[in-house]
């Protein structure tokens, strides 16, 4: 016998011995009284009495248990006594029991809704009638939806691209599609998956960034070319005039001469070119290998001073007590590159200043390169580009003068990987600044470095 058959064992006995006592106080009542059957009727009515107070009080117990259970159920049962104190106890433990396995499977649920909402695709629920059941945030972004308003609204009435309404009518599909993003922002990748019974799953992955890198693959490859084509075909006209035309030696220099222009130029592209790769497939500068300052600005000093050949009046300063955290060649390049382009879009005559200065007066800010010309400057219009790869405001000027427009990416991405930036101001006709910010954690001042450690030692 269980536990509680013993409680209901007993509750029956109890109830019965308290029906035998009634109706034996009943008896015992009638037999005082002196009349024919006063002993029957004494214990009938004793025994309808305790019945019906027996049941009075089962009755007032199983109410309020009732009443219990119809209530929020965060209350505790009714303490009883007996029998319907242990069947509102079993009742209760069985609630919390169930209770608490819900909010587990509850839990489980939101952790699991909590990962999907977290992915950085989108997650589209979709039922059997191609209904909304249930989107993240990333899905409500790229197709532009509410999650809470538009659940359970037909999906195609909400995202009317025609393949994204033809692939949910086919009901799955092989290779992803490609619709526009919301509001035409953007271009999304959408596949779909069928799931349970007759449900959909779509899945949604922004590709912009990937089909943008995918555009500038596509133009630098394109403008490559292009600048190794003309080149070329200059090359090639010259090798057959060579070939085919009895030439006088003073005609054959020139071409001679033209011909090294041109490859002279495929170098210096092939050059850059391999630069830009290098610093693309590299790791970082290391952050703790100093070197002076002074020894880069000698160097780019002495270049510029021989393809300027006194025709500008270049002049440098500061950098004497300063050390750069980096790489050398790297920072060779991108200083060498201003300075080259201020000679380059500088007319005889012109001044050429270079200079390193510490920013915010001391070493907490920083330090800068500027390097300013008295050229034939930049207009507004093109300042944001000027750094992009091949992108150049005269093309020609630029060839002419040995450019491949690749100087100024070089530049910027040196400085990005020594974790500064770059800075233009340029006026058409007046001539151009540029400058090289240098961030605090990657330059120093020698001299105060050794100071510090006298102090600290
Ligand atoms: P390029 O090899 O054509 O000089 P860069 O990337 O070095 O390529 O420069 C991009 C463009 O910016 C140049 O074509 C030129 O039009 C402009 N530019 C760069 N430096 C200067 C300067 N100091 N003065 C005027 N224009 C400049």
């Amino acid at each position: 016998m269980s536990r509680f058959e013993g409680w209901l064992f007993a509750h029956v006995a109890g109830r019965t011995v308290q029906l035998a006592a009634g109706m034996a106080l009943g008896a015992l009542a009638g037999s005082t009284v002196e009349r024919p059957n006063a002993v029957l009727a004494g214990t009938v009515i004793g025994g309808l009495v305790a019945g019906a107070w027996m049941t009075l009080r089962d009755a007032r117990r199983a109410a309020r248990l009732a009443r219990w259970l119809h209530g929020p159920t965060d209350r505790p049962a009714p303490r009883e006594r007996g029998f319907w104190g242990e069947l509102a106890y079993r009742t209760e433990r069985l609630l919390r029991r169930r209770e608490r396995a819900i909010e587990v499977e509850r839990e489980r649920l939101w952790q699991f809704l909590s990962a999907i909402d977290a992915s950085p695709n989108g997650v589209l629920l979709l039922d059997a009638e191609g209904r909304i059941e249930w989107c993240n945030g990333v899905a409500a972004e790229h197709f532009g939806l509410d999650p809470e308003r538009d659940l359970l609204q037909p999906a195609t009435n909400l995202i009317r691209a025609p393949a994204f309404v033809a692939a949910l009518q086919a009901g799955s599909l092989d290779e992803p599609v490609t619709l526009p993003g919301h509001a035409g922002r953007g271009t999304l990748h959408v596949l779909l998956r069928p799931y349970g019974e007759a449900m959909q799953l779509v899945l949604s992955q922004d590709i912009t960034e990937r089909e943008r890198a995918e555009a500038m693959r596509r133009d630098f490859v394109a403008n490559v070319s292009h600048e190794i084509r003309t080149p070329l075909t200059v090359l090639a006209g010259f090798i057959e005039t060579l070939a085919q035309l009895p030439l006088s030696e003073a005609e054959r220099q020139r071409v001679l001469a033209l011909m090294q222009q041109q490859t002279d130029r495929m170098q210096a592209l092939v050059a850059d070119l391999l630069t830009l790769a290098r610093l693309e497939g590299s790791p970082r500068p290391a952050g703790d290998h100093w070197l002076p300052v002074r020894r880069v600005l000698d160097t780019v000093r002495a270049d510029a001073l021989a393809l300027s050949a006194g025709r500008h009046c270049i002049e440098f300063t500061g950098g004497d007590d300063a050390e750069v955290a980096g790489n050398e060649s790297e920072l060779l390049s991108a200083f060498g590159n201003l300075l080259t382009n201020a000679i380059r879009y500088t007319p005889e005559g012109g001044q050429i200043r270079a200079k390193w200065t510490w920013r915010d007066g001391g070493n907490g800010g920083g330090a800068q390169f500027e390097v300013a010309d008295t050229g034939i400057g930049i207009a507004r219009e093109h300042l944001p580009r000027i750094t992009e790869r091949f992108y150049r405001v005269d093309g020609s000027r630029s060839r002419e003068t040995g450019g491949t427009g690749l100087g100024l990416a070089i530049v910027k991405h040196v400085l990005q990987r020594h974790g500064g930036e770059i800075q233009v101001e340029s006026e058409p006709g007046r001539g151009s600044t540029f400058r090289l910010m240098l961030p605090a954690l990657r330059v120093r001042r020698p001299r105060r470095e050794a100071e510090r450690d006298v102090l600290a030692a």
